[in-house]
């Protein structure tokens, strides 16, 4: 069976434990088919003094990961396949230095996150104080119009941890009707949904997207892939039992599978 991990750290993001290959391995052991690396993108919307290395691949170092990932996948050929993507921050009106990272190499899939509101990264431990200045509802709703923004530069596959603000446990008190448009902008733009398993272990202890957006979502026709957010080799996989129950119960039937940008769907 076609069983995929599309959200893998690496060594490269400084905040990413183990070799490349622990994370083959274990991998292989759950049974997983195809593994894809999905590095942080290089900090290209903060002045250089301020980028940091603990949280994403240096710019100069791009093309060390991308040669070490391509030396993998011919190691593994036959084993398991492994494929070549990047996690990347959307930061409205850094759109030029974005592109330049994006078109640096021809990944085979391109993961949209938004870690960050007006400089606050919001799903950081360190700046989960800020979460008490703040009215929730309306982080929650810049939170989705940035994201909306993201999806509408065309330029992505993969809508990453789609309700990242769930995190630390600080939900909504209202309808956020954000929701709904965001859902509707990735049926416009062709957006692949991930189940984020690493939700599980953090304070809101469910995946990311709740089970009302999975359901809503396979309703509109959205297609589905897998990610573990792996920081850690034996974290790759983790949850998927569960993962591939709850998108079962919300309708999905297939998984994408993704090379060079292009989608092959495989029975869920
Ligand atoms: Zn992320
Ligand atoms: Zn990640």
């Amino acid at each position: 069976m076609f069983l995929c991990d599309y959200h893998i750290h690496t060594p490269r993001c400084g905040d990413a434990e183990g070799d490349y290959e622990e994370y083959i391995q274990e991998a292989l052991q759950k049974g997983i088919t195809e593994i894809g690396f999905s590095g942080h993108s290089p900090q290209y919307f903060l002045p250089e003094r301020e980028r940091k290395r603990e949280s994403a691949i240096p710019e100069e170092e791009l093309s060390t990961y991308i040669q070490e990932v391509e030396k993998l996948r011919e190691k593994y050929q036959g084993r398991i396949t492994v494929r070549i993507g990047l996690e990347v921050d959307f930061v409205p009106g850094k759109e030029e230095a974005m592109c330049s990272i994006v078109g640096f190499y021809s990944w085979d899939y391109l993961l949209l996150s938004v870690h960050y509101l007006d400089g606050w990264p919001f799903d950081h431990p360190k700046y989960i104080g800020r979460y008490q200045e703040e009215d929730i509802n309306e982080v929650y709703r810049r939170y989705y119009r940035t994201l909306k923004m993201g999806i509408e530069t065309g330029v992505f596959d993969v809508v990453a941890h789609f309700d990242l603000p769930k995190k630390f446990g600080f939900l909504a008190t209202e309808t956020i009707v954000e929701v709904e448009e965001v859902l509707q902008s990735c049926r416009e733009h062709n957006m692949v949904l991930e189940i984020n398993t690493a939700g599980f272990y953090k304070p809101i202890g469910e995946a990311y997207p709740s089970f009302a957006i999975l359901e809503r979502a396979n309703k509109l026709g959205l297609q589905l892939c897998l990610g573990s957010d792996a920081h850690r080799p034996h974290e790759v996989g983790r949850s998927f039992d569960t993962a591939l129950s709850l998108a079962r119960s919300a309708g999905f039937r297939s998984l994408v599978s993704f090379e060079k940008r292009k989608r092959t769907f495989y029975p869920l």
